[in-house]
Formats: structure tokens, sequence, C-alpha cells
């Protein structure tokens, strides 16, 4: 380790690469990390982060239509986007500080700029000259992707620049119906921006359990957000009256703005990968092992980057992991398996474990416990809004193996769900921990009724 400059380099100061910087700096290792935008990633500076606040900012419009029912004169709400816009600005640039500042407590040196691998020991940082190391460890994330060629997509935002919109449009279409999409349209309709999705699929967030996929687009419809089914984009044309997003079953659909969120890559553009060796999946993600290293012997890859479950705390974990196993000398992998997740969506989902499909197909017998309810803030709204809590469980080991939430609080809720189910409860004694009441949670505890799919009768 001595013959080189740092003993770890780490390319990227997202979630990832700042947990293992920090960790390896502390064990008293030297490193350095290099960041070409600001520290702080994805999920601080463009991500999680800045659209959770929008989500906070967008969900005001809702609470003061319930808060009408319970009594309350609400004058005529106005929302004003640049105030909002430098109050996130201001947070996200403390963020980012923190960020800064932990890294140096650690004893880390940051550097600014673009990094380029020119052999498995030598980063480049433009403009800043050559260094060696010991290790590399690549953490670089993800960018949204667009179809390339699609005519008039150059229209189209990410959404990178929607977090940064001069103004509220009047209108916006989304295309897509992952996590961001579905995110940002309960966002704007909340905003009171006139929000069409449209989606090539049956149905959003494929890879959810079908009946919250169901629930969530029934929801949103509710709440006012057009939703285009098996619809999708065959050019974007800029005209008079505004963009006009012609779609291939025939719909042309004029807004002012069109976001397309149609899936993120892994970034990996100008690292020198092909120069040193280093193999990437077919999805071109870094490709590596339980200990996230590459097939380089001393570089490493956590992230986005690696396409594994692209989720924050994933990457600190695997940051986190990569610097017990090669700074603490701890072999640890993370485990990829019961990882639970969040989708800010209006209402919101907490999921964690198998979708009901998922596991019939790996289990093969399952029961399932389904209830759909008003929850109970609602009541005197007399609106539509209805909660759906589902428990998947293996028939013959009694375990519960998937758990899901649609309705206020379902993330909060989630993350508790998951411990147990992490740890192996089985229904029986998932039951016998007693209700909280009066909560939307109780509901998960309280179903004893085994619940029939339509069309799969008692013998399912
Ligand atoms: P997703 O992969 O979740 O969704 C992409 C969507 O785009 C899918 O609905 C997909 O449809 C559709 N799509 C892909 N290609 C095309 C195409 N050529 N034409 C039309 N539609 C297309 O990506 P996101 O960008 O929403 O999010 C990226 C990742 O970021 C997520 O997977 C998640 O891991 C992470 N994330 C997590 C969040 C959270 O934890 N709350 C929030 C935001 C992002 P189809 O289903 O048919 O393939």
């Amino acid at each position: 380790m001595a013959d080189y400059d740092y003993d770890l380099f780490v390319i990227g100061a997202g979630s990832g690469g700042v947990r293992a910087a920090r960790l390896a700096a502390m064990s008293g290792a030297k490193v350095a990390v290099a960041e070409e935008h600001r520290v702080g990633g994805t999920c601080v500076i463009r991500g999680c982060v800045p659209k959770k606040f929008m989500v906070y900012a967008s969900e005001f419009a809702h609470h003061f239509e319930t808060a009408k029912g319970f009594g309350w004169t609400v004058g005529e709400p106005t929302f004003d986007w640049p105030v909002f816009l430098a109050e996130k600005d201001k947070e996200i640039a403390r963020l980012s500080g923190v960020y800064v500042r932990n890294l140096q407590n650690a004893g880390a040196e940051l550097i600014h700029g673009k990094a380029k691998m020119t052999d498995p020991h030598t980063v480049e940082v433009e403009g800043k000259g050559s260094v060696t190391a010991g290790k590399i460890l690549i953490a670089t994330g993800g960018q949204p992707w667009a179809p390339k060629d699609l005519p008039g997509g150059e229209h189209a935002i990410s959404s990178n620049e929607a977090f940064q919109l001069p103004e509220l449009p009047r209108r916006i279409v989304i295309a897509g119906g992952g996590y961001i999409a579905v995110e940002f349209a309960g966002i704007f309709n909340g905003l009171g921006v006139e929000t069409t999705l449209v989606h090539r699929g049956p149905n959003v967030l494929r890879g959810f359990d079908d009946d919250v996929r169901a629930h969530l687009t029934e929801e949103m419809e509710q709440r006012g957000i057009k939703v285009l089914l098996g619809a999708q984009h065959g050019s974007i044309e800029k005209t008079a009256e505004g963009l006009v997003s012609h779609c291939i079953d025939g719909h042309d659909l004029v807004s002012d703005v069109v976001l397309f969120a149609l899936g993120r890559e892994p970034y990996t553009e100008g690292l020198g990968l092909e120069a040193c060796g280093v193999a990437l999946t077919e999805t071109g993600a870094v490709k590596v092992d339980a200990f996230s290293r590459t097939n380089v012997e001393h570089i490493w890859a956590v992230g986005d980057v690696t396409d594994r479950i692209n989720l924050t705390p994933v990457a600190i974990r695997e940051g986190q992991a990569f610097a017990e196993t090669e700074f603490y000398g701890r072999p640890t992998s993370f485990d990829h398996e019961m990882v639970a997740s969040a989708v800010f969506s209006q209402p919101p989902i907490g999921s964690v474990g198998l979708s009901e499909a998922d596991a019939r197909h790996k289990l093969g017998k399952v029961d399932i416990y389904l209830s759909r309810f008003r929850p109970m803030k609602y009541a005197f709204t007399g609106g539509h809004e209805r909660a759906l809590i589902k428990l998947v469980v293996d028939a013959a080991s009694e375990r519960i193996v998937g758990c899901h939430v649609v309705g206020p609080d379902g993330p909060e809720i989630i993350q508790m769900a998951a411990i147990a189910i992490k740890m192996g409860v089985t229904k029986p004694q998932w039951d016998s921990t007693c209700a909280v009441h009066p909560t939307l949670a109780e509901e998960l505890v309280t179903m004893r009724e085994k619940y029939v799919p339509p069309g799969l009768g008692q013998a399912a």
C-alpha cells in the first residue's frame, strides 16, 4: 500500500461512495474521493431528498381538502413555486455541506473533477493530474435514460430538470410507469398542474404486486391524474399551443412540459473501464461479486452503477460492506434479500418481499390476506379514498413472504414490518402481536380471513 498515493480512491461522492470513503478513512487509511458534480449524489442533489420535499409541498392541496371535512374553512390556497424552490435549494446546499464536512472530519480528501482510470491503480482527475491508489471504488451511480431516436425527444426533460423548472407548467405529460413517473405525477397533480401519465404497460409499477398496482392507478385517477395505459410516445412536436405528444396508440396530448421517466442507466461513461479491463453486465452495469469486487482484483463498485437494487440505503450498505471487508478485516457482503422500498406516490406505497404472483410462481401454494378500507382520516371528506393492505404467506411454512401497504404512512409502516419479515416471522407469530388502536397499521395484525382472489376459487 505504501507505494501508492492513496490506499483507496473513490470515484463518486454519492451515498455509496461517501459511506465507503468515510469508513475507510476512519480506519486510518489514506482516502481520496473525486466528484464531478455536487457532493451528495443523485439522492441528495436530484433524487430522493428534493423529491420528498416536493411530495410534502404537493400534499398540502389534499390536506386542505381533508381539513374542510373536519370543519376548517380554508381560503383559496395559492402556491409559490419560486419560494419553494429557494427553500429546497437552501436545504439541499446544507445537506451537501454536511456530506463534505463528514468526509473531511473522517480524514478523506475531496477532489472536484471528473475522474478516469488509466490503469487499475491510476486515476486521472480532469485538470488535477494523476494519482495512484492501492484500491479503487467506482460509485458513480446512474443517470436518466431516454430513447435516442425518438423524433422531438430533445423537447422532453428528465427528472434532473424537473427539480429546477423555472416556472410551474400548466400542463404536464409524464412518460413511464416506474417509481419516478408515479411520484412526479402525484407531485405535479398536487401542485395544481394538469397531469397526464402515459405508460406503455397494462398497469404502472411493473414488478410490484398486481393489487397494489391496480389500487394505485385507481387512487391516482381519483385524485385527478389522467392515466393512459397501453400508450407510448411516437414523437413530440413543438407547436404554438405547446408540446404535442403524439402517442403510438393515436392520442395527441398537448402540454407545456413533457417529462420522460423511462428508467435510469448506470453512469460508466468516460471512466476508463475498458482500459482497465473491467467487465460489464448485459445492461451496461459494472459486474461485481457478492463483495462488490469487479473482475479486476483492485477495483470494486457499489450502488446504482452496479444495477443490483437501485436504492440509496442499498448503496450505503454495499459501501459499508466493502469498507468492513477491505479496511476492518471483517468480510461482509450485503444481503439483497427482503429489501423494503417505498414509492412516494400519492397515496404512497410501502412494500417488502414477494408479490402474490411471484410468490405463487416461486412457492406454489400461498395464502393471501387483503384488506381495502377507508382510512379514518378521510371519514369526513366524503371521498372515495381507500387504503390497501396485503400479506402474502407461504402456505407450507406459514412464513410471511410479502407485505404491501398503500395508504397514508405506508412507507413508515413498512420499515417496521420489514424487520419481522426479514427475521422470518410466521403468520401466527405476527397475529399474536396486539394491535395499536386506532391506527391504519393495526389492520396488518387483525386480518384473519384468507382472501381468495377473483377467478381462483376455493382451491387456491
Ligand atoms: P423504472 O425502471 O422504475 O421505470 C421505468 C419505466 O419506464 C417503466 O414503467 C418502463 O416500462 C418504462 N419504459 C422503459 N423504457 C421505455 C420505452 N422505451 N418506452 C416507454 N416506456 C418505457 O425507472 P425510474 O426511472 O422510474 O426509476 C429508476 C430507479 O430509481 C428505480 O427502479 C428505483 O430503483 C430508483 N428510484 C427509487 C425511488 C424510491 O425508492 N422511492 C424513487 C425514484 C427512483 P415497463 O414497466 O413496461 O418496462
